[in-house]
């Protein structure tokens, strides 16, 4: 570990924007990706015309490398970041960038911003942005010809400073998060647009965030904003199945991690009265594994589902998010293969 490491105060790190040494770039030009090129700054330069910025042709992704006790750096799943980018831009018509290459570029980014993978203790990590945008100049509407790649890592403290403790979340039928078939299955920056101001708002009204019912019908639940939604009920993983909702990753995992504690697991249309029966309940993503969540008020029906009564999380979800961050660090077997070491990081 070198000097520099030790002058950042991992414990007291957020979810911001840390500049760190390298990022790495790569354009497609003439129907095929170039070659990376490695910068040291954090600009980019691009034409005032391109179609990321008029019509948001923008894709990305979000994924975590994590320091273990025996010293290695593990990123957890990178290849279904690289395989849901693929499905984005299969969304909106932007060209796929291989797995390999994607790959590829977690690997020169650990390896050139070592010095910001957080220690073991701190309960920090390193938090990956990959991001795709369409750079062709016009401003009719088409796809674009051109886009770059990009790549970027950050690193961002634990997410539960004050502990693993439940928050109230809302549902406010006023707003929708994304359209049944939509862009509600990609991972494309527009859907955090069209949620940031029901978002804003909860958060004023001292809620952590949206449940989002579907669109349609508003009868079913989508989503937990930027996170997936789970409730337990009877030894049972409930989950819901929607054409608007991002497929999580970490929704992915706990299902199987589910499973493999006994749990039954049902990924269904979940009604929104079902909330007056769930034990437990949870948002799920990269950024937190599992926020417990407390109670939802439903603010139209001026309706409350009151989740935990002691204010604690529940037993099966503080199970499920100590066994998922144990594998992330490697403190717990890794037997579904989800972890990529890389050993030659010191
Ligand atoms: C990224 C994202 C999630 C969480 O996905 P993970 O792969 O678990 O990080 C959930 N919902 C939305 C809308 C997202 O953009």
């Amino acid at each position: 570990m070198n000097a520099q490491q030790e002058q950042l105060d991992w414990g007291s790190l957020g979810f911001g924007y840390i500049q760190t040494d390298y990022n790495v770039r790569c354009y497609w030009r003439d129907g095929k990706w170039g070659e990376w090129e490695v910068s040291s700054s954090d600009m980019i330069t691009i034409p005032m015309a391109s179609t990321c910025l008029h019509y948001g042709q923008e894709s990305f992704e979000g994924l975590k490398a994590f320091r273990g006790k025996d010293g290695k750096v593990r990123v957890f799943r990178p290849e279904e970041n690289a395989k849901r980018m693929q499905s984005t831009s299969q969304g909106i018509l932007m060209p796929e960038l291989p797995t390999e290459r994607f790959l590829e570029a977690v690997d020169m980014l650990l390896h050139l911003n070592k010095r910001f993978i957080p220690p073991y203790e701190s309960g920090a990590s390193l938090y990956i942005r990959p991001l795709m945008i369409g750079l062709g100049k016009q401003v009719g509407v088409k796809p674009s010809n051109e886009y770059m790649f990009l790549m970027f890592v950050t690193p961002v403290g634990a997410y539960f400073k004050s502990g693993f403790r439940p928050t109230p979340m809302a549902i406010m039928r006023g707003y929708d998060r994304a359209a049944p078939l939509g862009t509600g299955t990609y991972k494309v920056g527009g859907n955090y647009a069209a949620s940031l101001r029901s978002g804003e708002l909860a958060h004023s009204m001292g809620y952590s965030a949206v449940i989002y019912l579907d669109a349609k019908e508003k009868l079913y639940i989508d989503e937990c904003g930027p996170a997936n939604f789970f409730g337990i009920r009877d030894n049972t993983y409930i989950t819901p199945k929607s054409s608007s909702i991002l497929p999580s990753i970490t929704n992915k995992s706990l299902m199987q991690l589910a499973e493999d504690m006994g749990l039954r697991v049902e990924c269904r249309p979940v009604h929104v009265e079902e909330l007056e029966t769930f034990e437990e309940a949870g948002a799920c993503g990269t950024a937190a594994v599992i926020s417990p969540i407390e109670r939802v008020d439903d603010l139209d029906l001026k309706k409350s589902y009151i989740i935990s009564k002691d204010g604690q999380p529940g037993p099966i979800s503080k199970q499920l998010y100590e066994r998922l961050r144990a594998i992330q660090y490697g403190d717990y077997p890794d037997t579904h293969g989800w972890v990529r070491i890389y050993p030659d990081i010191d």
